[in-house]
């Protein structure tokens, strides 16, 4: 194979990522109609999951809130302090869950839940309390958030059934069972003073936790999850979420609810969304081949194993790479953080990118093969950020935001959007498409520690 027609075959594939105009405007529209859809009954694979949260946060709540958080790699505990203008003081700790308890059983992983929850208080928080009040700590019931970013069937704000794992999880005797009491029953049997008060899907608590530190600004209307997984939730007019009981002596008087998407689930029809035959094989190695196929072509998760597999058959076809490696073999041994570092190698003879091949995939490489492997890289990321910004669009048209609001707040947490470089640029290409010139309305923030943070306001609002 000559240097040029390994160029090509690199372009060839990084063409197969790309996203036409048409394709966004129809990956839009579908979204409205599956969003319409899970609005009216359960049964439709974009769950849209009514938060039981009624109002966001406009900056002046106050008090100090405990919050844990399972996502996909870390277990987070903190406290939280809200000053009530906008600011929080955040103690936290994070840890990584053994993969073992990610498939094991209910009572192996909550009681490691609870486990880090007593460390995170004898460490951090009996001392702390014991001089500030004068007293002991277990006199204080804790207020919790447990924010939960898996599917949850959410019955009331502190409980919830899980539907279904994401993420590579798959604890099968948890399926069906209220999580909150799952963790209760854990703190309860180490005598925690601790009140699980909330469930929040991590998507709800970055919308909350944006909302509360842009006080006296345009609202925040949708909180957006681009990290392991991704997910949207967003302010809807509650008089359209067809499928509520509003009888219910909660809702009285409310007016607007905020709805979790769970659009990781969106067009696992394939309707719409592009796929290649990577897509497809990174999709059976998965524990839940044919759904969450929106977030499999989006999330960090995903794409460092799509380009994985790409670079693999290159490497068979005796293409690229002059030796083979046990990470490129070893499916999931790539991160996605290497797209990042490849993407943000702007050097003529790319010496990180060769330095990054050589230290992750122990591998040496020429610089054709380094130019070969950014293409690939530019075409995943790219895919990823389109699609993410269709559906951005989508959320926005629904709910007609561009029309009553003159700037459109989103909050955004995970390390895909804060790390990947010009992920919003591209992002904005697509909403672009979408919505036309309001893109210009939409201002796009970071929510720093999103999950904690809405946890504790979701927590306070309990
Ligand atoms: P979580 O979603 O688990 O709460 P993060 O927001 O940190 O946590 O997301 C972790 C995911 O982001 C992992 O899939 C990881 O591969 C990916 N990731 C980590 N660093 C980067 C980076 N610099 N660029 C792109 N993706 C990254």
């Amino acid at each position: 194979m000559t240097t040029s027609s390994l160029l090509e075959e690199a372009i060839a594939i990084s063409k197969q990522f790309d996203v036409s105009k048409d394709q966004l405007v129809a990956i839009s529209d579908e979204f409205i109609r599956l969003a319409d859809g899970g609005l009216k009954t359960d049964d439709m694979p974009m769950t849209m999951i009514p938060s039981y949260v009624t109002g966001v946060p406009n900056g002046t709540e106050k008090g100090t809130f405990l919050a844990v958080d399972l996502g996909g790699t870390n277990f987070r505990v903190c406290s939280i302090h809200l000053n009530g203008d906008g600011t929080f003081d955040l103690l936290q700790t994070k840890s990584v869950i053994p993969k073992n308890l990610m498939v094991g059983t209910a009572k192996e992983l909550f009681s490691f839940l609870a486990q880090k929850v007593d460390e995170f208080i004898k460490t951090h928080l009996e001392e702390k309390f014991n001089e500030e009040a004068g007293h002991s700590a277990n006199e204080h019931i804790y207020k919790l958030g447990f924010t939960f970013s898996f599917p949850v069937n959410q019955t009331a704000i502190n409980s919830g059934t899980l539907i279904r794992w994401t993420k590579g999880f798959d604890v099968v005797d948890a399926v069906g069972k209220d999580v909150c009491k799952l963790l209760q029953d854990e703190l309860d049997l180490l005598k925690l003073p601790v009140h699980v008060a909330a469930l929040v899907n991590d998507t709800v608590g970055t919308l909350m936790s944006r909302s509360y530190s842009t006080p006296g600004e345009s609202a925040t209307l949708l909180g957006v999850i681009l990290g392991t997984g991704t997910n949207g939730a967003y302010v809807e007019s509650l008089a359209a979420v067809d499928k509520l009981d509003k009888s219910i002596a909660s809702l009285a008087g409310k007016s607007v609810m905020v709805i979790n998407t769970e659009w990781g689930s969106f067009d696992n029809d394939m309707k719409v969304l592009p796929t290649t035959s990577w897509d497809n094989a990174v999709d059976l190695e998965t524990p839940n081949p044919g759904f969450q196929m929106f977030e499999k072509r989006v999330s960090g998760m995903f794409l460092g194993e799509i380009l994985r597999r790409i670079l693999l058959e290159l490497h068979e076809k005796g293409l690229l790479f002059s030796s083979s490696s046990t990470p490129l073999s070893t499916a999931w041994s790539l991160d996605t953080s290497i797209l990042s570092r490849v993407e943000a190698d702007s050097t003529p003879d790319l010496v990180a990118v060769k330095s990054i091949i050589e230290t992750d995939l122990g591998l040496p490489t020429t610089l054709v093969e380094r130019q070969a492997v950014k293409l690939i890289v530019e075409g995943i990321g790219k895919r990823s950020a389109l699609l993410a910004g269709a559906v951005i669009g989508g959320v926005l048209v629904q709910i007609k935001a561009c029309e009553s609001n003159p700037v459109v707040d989103i909050g955004v947490d995970g390390s895909v959007f804060e790390f990947y470089p010009g992920y919003e640029e591209l992002m904005r290409l697509a909403l672009k498409e979408v919505i036309g010139e309001n893109e210009k309305k939409i201002r796009i923030g970071i929510a720093k520690d999103g999950s904690g943070v809405g946890a504790a306001l979701c927590a306070l609002v309990a």
